[in-house]
């Protein structure tokens, strides 16, 4: 298969962990719910590609999202993290973590909004009273040992309200770093952020203590920004970047079937770079086509269709 021609890039980390949201994010924007053996499987042979983070499932009621309303039985499937593998899951509140830590899962992450117009659609809450749901969630994963990710959605743009300050971007993050979160994820929900955005955000949340180590980046494709983002991200010192296999998973919002930045896409252009990712390419190609088959329609991620089916 094709591989880039190495040459390292100046001002690039050394290292970046991927992480796969494409179980999660891919599936639950999907227009039909796939079978809990196929999600089982599409999972297990991620993990096999190298992907030692791979966000599983959302622990929501059922009638929010029907797509992941076998999150138990997925966990059942799985079996146990195997060493060094992270496999984080969606808790919106308490019932949601009481749901995720008796399955045994010891990484969470909490979904918040930059805007209220997102907080309630997403969470028919404001933002505020989303925060406030988040806090005993957020304390009672870290007593119980758990890491936690805090996301924070639509920070580049929101389909409502239009351009979003990056000062009210800020305090959401700030306010979900305080309650002890492990790391933000930001998000870029609408796809509609550019580099000098990317710079502008990530300026503003080290001026407020938060820095680069402390960030994961969300990307999403519709405007063809997501890598270009991502590659400002790395650049300003991010090593957490989130991707979904084969593209996975367009944003219902944003009215475009081109949604999360393909992980494929996104280790090419690391692999190329001579940064350290740890993912096998060709396995991950070929995981991507046979999801892509399981949902009878080809893969957005232009690597996966450059590569898939070629003999090179
Ligand atoms: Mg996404």
């Amino acid at each position: 298969m094709r591989t880039p021609q190495v040459e390292p890039r100046t001002g690039m980390p050394a290292q970046v962990t991927v992480y796969e949201v494409g179980p999660r994010d891919g599936l639950q924007n999907e227009q039909s719910t796939v079978p809990v053996e196929v999600k089982a499987e599409f999972v297990r042979r991620l993990l096999a590609a190298g992907l030692e983070t791979v966000e599983l499932t959302s622990f929501v009621p059922q009638r929010w999202v029907p797509q992941l309303g076998d999150a138990e039985e997925l966990l059942a499937l799985l079996g146990p993290a195997g060493q060094g593998q992270q496999r984080p899951v969606l808790v919106p509140n308490e019932r949601g973590l009481d749901r995720a830590l008796a399955t045994g899962v010891t990484a969470v992450a909490v979904f918040g909004s930059a805007t209220e117009s997102f907080a309630r659609r997403n969470l028919n809450r404001s933002v505020e009273d989303s925060l406030a749901m988040f806090g005993p969630v957020v304390q009672r994963a870290l007593d119980a040992g758990a890491w936690v990710r805090g996301y924070v959605s639509m920070c580049f743009g929101d389909p409502w309200e239009g351009p979003v300050p990056v000062e009210q971007v800020v305090t959401v993050c700030s306010r979900l770093m305080d309650m002890g979160c492990d790391q933000l994820s930001l998000g870029d929900t609408i796809g509609v952020g550019t580099p000098g955005h990317v710079e502008r955000l990530l300026d503003a949340l080290e001026d407020a203590g938060i820095g680069p180590d402390q960030i994961g980046v969300h990307f999403h494709d519709t405007y063809g920004q997501a890598l270009s983002n991502t590659m400002t991200a790395l650049h300003r010192g991010v090593t957490v970047v989130d991707a979904s296999a084969g593209g996975l998973g367009g944003c219902p919002y944003a009215r475009s079937a081109t949604g999360n930045l393909a992980t494929e896409d996104l280790v090419w252009a690391l692999q190329g770079m001579g940064v350290r990712h740890g993912v096998d390419l060709e396995a991950l190609v070929t995981a991507s086509s046979w999801m892509a088959e399981q949902l009878g329609r080809p893969s957005p991620s232009r690597v996966v269709r450059a590569l898939a089916g070629s003999a090179e």
